[in-house]
């Protein structure tokens, strides 16, 4: 099985690479291999592999910054998995790819399934979203996989950002009112993996899937759980437990705005792909006890 995954550097894409590597040929081009905002460098990449499979882990991530690099955010949210799309529909193999949480409106404290309305609150969303709505109308064969949250042993996360500041502060302020599920990027790729060895059983196991663990935090409750175990590793931390004050949205403004409700129903996930995911305080155990190695 051959396989091109896109963003092998980024959280996701580097777990994916691990996971694959017992199941598949994988070319996984860097940036400097393959500019991902080329459409016409990616055409011609995917020609000369011919991948049997295709997974997009590739996007422009930085939230803030799509307010004013939107034309950018677009063409890697948007134009690349279209991009991608078209290829797969036309020679009839799976896309793999992943969207947000920030495509939904995020009001209201239920859970959100795959078919509730969207209504993106900022560019980032929008250009999730218009990707999303890109490989629907494509008509290939995709697995998009919304998760929300990612964090992971490596790159750039609210876990590795909470245990630097816990070190260096004695005090720190975390948003309160936005609630969701924190998501390793391993479990992502793992996930990913069975639902592709079950669609290769079964080729209409295709759609949209909800990927996150269960239960619900706010960030302020993940950072106290993330400093009650650094503290349970024998991490040394400047704050304690006391130190650390929940704060309001409204009190730390941001070029984007964030849903306040991230909330996604996993029922088809589990049903579909006979699953159950795992709670995220166990997810979490397991991702610091990587980081520490
Ligand atoms: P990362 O930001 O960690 O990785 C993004 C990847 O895309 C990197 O490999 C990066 O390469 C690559 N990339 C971006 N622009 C280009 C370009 N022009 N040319 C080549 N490569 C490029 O993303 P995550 O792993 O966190 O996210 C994976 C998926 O999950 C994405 O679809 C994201 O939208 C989605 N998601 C992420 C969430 C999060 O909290 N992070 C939440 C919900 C969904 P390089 O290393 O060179 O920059």
């Amino acid at each position: 099985m051959s396989v091109v995954l896109l963003g092998a550097s980024g959280q996701v894409g580097h777990e994916l690479r691990k996971a694959l590597a017992i199941h598949a040929d994988v070319q996984a081009p860097s940036r400097s291999e393959l500019d991902l905002a080329d459409i016409d460098q990616v055409r011609t990449y995917l020609s000369h592999y011919h991948p049997q499979w295709v997974i997009n882990a590739a996007a422009y991530t930085a939230v803030d910054k799509a307010e004013t690099e939107t034309e950018l955010a677009f063409r890697l949210n948007a134009g690349l998995p279209e991009c991608l799309a078209k290829y797969c529909a036309e020679r009839d193999i799976l896309l793999t790819h992943y969207s947000s949480d920030y495509v939904y409106p995020g009001d209201g404290e239920q859970s959100r399934k795959e078919d509730s309305p969207t209504g993106p609150l900022s560019y980032y969303g929008k250009s999730k979203l218009a990707g999303d709505e890109a490989v629907q109308a494509s008509g290939c064969a995709s697995q998009i996989f919304r998760t929300s949250w990612v964090y992971s042993a490596r790159g750039n996360n609210f876990m590795k950002t909470m245990l630097r500041l816990g070190r260096e502060r004695e005090s720190l302020s975390v948003v309160d009112d936005q609630v969701g599920s924190p998501t390793p990027a391993r479990l992502i790729a793992d996930m990913t993996v069975w639902a592709w060895q079950r669609y290769l059983d079964d080729q209409e196991l295709t759609g949209f899937f909800h990927l996150a663990p269960r239960g619900e935090v706010s960030w302020y409750g993940f950072a106290l759980e993330i400093f009650r175990l650094a503290r349970e590793a024998n991490i040394p931390l400047a704050i304690d437990e006391a130190a650390l004050a929940p704060l309001a949205t409204s009190e730390y403004p941001t070029a984007a705005t964030r849903p306040s409700n991230s909330r996604l129903c996993l029922s088809l996930i589990e049903k579909t792909f006979g699953v159950k995911m795992p709670h995220w305080k166990d997810q979490l155990a397991l991702t610091l006890t990587d980081y520490l190695k």
